[in-house]
């Protein structure tokens, strides 16, 4: 479907300033990623989505007149720049961007991504479509089925980790299983992660990396400005261009590799081991199926809250001794018992 990854290196990266802020701050890191064979296309905000008015929203259409006047100077260097409406892709047209992306805000929204779909029909340009900011993989999927739709389809996948209410360390969840399922629901679109806005911070950006190469991911979107602590807009999580020079020689790239002996030797028994767990769980939701039986004789609420409360601290506490984390147990538990209370309904109705 997309031939997106023809002629990149792999990983493909995407780098360049959270905001292009001025034309020798643009110049000054677009000639540094030059130098990174890595680095497919420079990216830089033109125009900023900002939680609240009145702060920096991106310099706008003189930003794009500094892009193409280093393009000018250096035809080899390709920029992406993030689009939110018809108007921003006109002018993206217009003063010769290579590539857009769509941010995470904008995904979520099928009216959007229909007037976006509708203004780039005809072009050839590659498209970079981030998660929307909710863990709704089907929503995601439907933006590239509506650029598709418009003959969209040298098209790439973003994955920016999903909004969350309660401090959890990084900025926003990475929720790596969404990715996994875009991938198995989609697997020839090109995947990326973005790094940078997941975690939120400099120290972040390496790790996240790795973990996307070690599930499999095409390449890597990472803010880099040339002087990160005076930066603009999302100071905290932009890297330098001679760390991200680093990051690129540290990495480790994998493939998805050829099954072997050994591994088949493990893998027949994680089967085994899956086939006992499944066989469990239904003997289980039998028992719950006979308790319903009971419950309805007695008039009982099918939910019994302090049986739950004492159950799930129990298995808490085993866990422990078994070396399985308090969140894993906690969240099996909960899902067997909805499952257990549903079928209890089903079973007295
Ligand atoms: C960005 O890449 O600068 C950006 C605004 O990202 P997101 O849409 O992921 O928030
Ligand atoms: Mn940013």
């Amino acid at each position: 479907m997309s031939n997106l990854l023809k002629h990149t290196p792999s990983p493909i990266v995407i780098a360049g300033p959270c905001s292009a802020e001025s034309m020798d701050q643009l110049s000054q890191v677009a000639q540094s990623l030059h130098t990174i064979p890595q680095v497919a296309y420079i990216r830089c905000g033109v125009w900023k989505p900002r939680t609240h008015p009145g702060g920096f929203e991106g310099r706008g259409e003189e930003a794009l007149k500094w892009i193409s006047t280093i393009k000018k100077e250096t035809p080899s260097l390709k920029f992406v720049v993030e689009v939110a409406s018809p108007d921003h892709v006109e002018q993206c047209l217009q003063y010769g961007i290579d590539a857009v992306w769509i941010g995470s805000r904008t995904t979520g929204n099928p009216f959007s991504i229909n007037e976006l779909a509708q203004s780039l029909r005809g072009t050839s340009l590659p498209v970079f479509v981030k998660n929307p900011l909710n863990p709704d993989v089907q929503l995601w999927l439907g933006a590239f089925e509506r650029l598709k739709q418009c003959g969209i389809c040298n098209l790439a996948a973003v994955h920016r980790g999903f909004s969350t209410f309660n401090n959890i360390g990084y900025r926003n969840n990475p929720l790596w299983e969404v990715a996994i399922e875009l991938r198995r629901l989609a697997p020839e679109l090109p995947l990326l992660c973005d790094p940078s806005h997941i975690g939120g911070s400099q120290e972040f950006v390496a790790p996240l990396s790795q973990t996307a190469m070690d599930l499999g991911f095409d390449g890597l979107m990472i803010e880099v400005h040339p002087s990160p602590s005076e930066a603009l807009t999302d100071a905290s999580q932009q890297i330098t261009p001679s760390q991200l020079r680093q990051l690129l020689q540290n990495i480790r790239v994998r493939s998805v590799g050829t099954s072997s002996h050994e591994l088949n030797f493990y893998r027949e028994q994680i089967d085994a081991i899956d086939q006992q767990l499944l066989q469990l769980l239904s003997t289980r939701l039998e028992v719950a199926k006979q308790i319903a039986q009971v419950k309805q004789r007695n008039n009982m609420t099918v939910f019994q809250p302090q049986r739950w409360g004492t159950l799930l601290q129990d298995k808490i506490r085993k866990a422990q001794s078994l070396n399985l984390s308090e969140e894993f147990v906690m969240e099996i538990f909960q899902k067997i018992h909805a499952e257990s209370v549903r079928v209890q309904e089903e079973e007295i109705r």
